[in-house]
């Protein structure tokens, strides 16, 4: 009865989808139509090996495979590989599905996130070879503002597609911060010392998984991995649905 009454509903106002704004299918149940899904672009080849950047040119890495972009040259990161699902744009579709997600309360996104995260993995890296996936801490009083931690749902979404566990409470961010705008430095100084890892015994010795939503310049991930790399793991690698070019 629901469901027919929602059909008729949407025969006589058609939701509009929230990338293009044109009517969407009553059947499908989504914000955003399948044509804007398909217009979500994963990172464009060829990026550095480490941090996953982008490079300008296509034939950065025909000379020497190995070859790291210019801030993982200079200053090394502290996770061992970060890559990404899909590509963050500017008026994108993951992007606007993440602020559903994040602002909007639209949960059921998370899960829909998730799925693309464990589905588009394949060909970036192999799950298998992680022991624990750990989401990206939000500080409590952040936490509470929005009601749940995005991260967390990815991990949970993810590990249950890959059959991992996810370590939801293992690390903790220990100071508020604010929100991260800004050039690298700032943000740098901004998360410093910021992450504590709440049961060490717990992750010693394991290969982590970070997960979170975006990537921008890898402060975030990279003082997360610190932490977690000097509670006794062996190796941080990070994974995040989006990341900024
Ligand atoms: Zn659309
Ligand atoms: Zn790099």
């Amino acid at each position: 009865m629901k469901e027919l009454l929602a059909a008729l509903l949407h025969l006589i106002l058609p939701s509009p989808c929230r990338v293009c704004a044109l009517p969407l299918d009553a059947q499908r149940r989504s914000l955003i139509c399948g044509r804007c899904w398909s217009q979500a672009r994963p990172v464009p080849d060829p990026f550095c090996p480490r941090c996953g950047k982008p490079f300008v040119s296509p034939l950065a890495l025909e000379e020497s495979p190995g070859h790291h972009c210019g801030a993982c040259r200079q200053q090394p990161p502290a996770f061992a590989v970060a890559r990404a699902a899909a590509l963050y744009e500017p008026g994108g579709t993951i992007r606007q599905a993440i602020l559903l997600f994040k602002y909007g309360g639209r949960l059921s996104m998370g899960s829909h996130l998730g799925r693309l995260m464990a589905r588009e993995a394949g060909g970036l890296f192999e799950p298998r070879q992680y022991d624990l996936l750990i989401p990206v801490p939000l500080h409590p009083s952040r936490e509470r503002e929005r009601g749940f931690n995005q991260a967390t749902l990815l991990a949970k979404e993810v590990g249950r597609a890959w059959g991992l566990r996810v370590g939801a409470r293992l690390l903790r961010r220990v100071r508020a911060t604010q929100a991260q705008s800004g050039r690298r430095p700032e943000r740098e100084a901004n998360v410093k010392g910021a992450f504590e890892v709440a049961q060490p015994d717990r992750v010693e010795g394991r290969r982590l998984l970070l997960i979170d939503d975006v990537f921008t310049t890898g402060a975030t991930a990279n003082e997360c991995a610190k932490a977690l790399l000097a509670a006794g793991a062996a190796e941080v690698a990070v994974y995040t649905l989006a990341r900024v070019e």
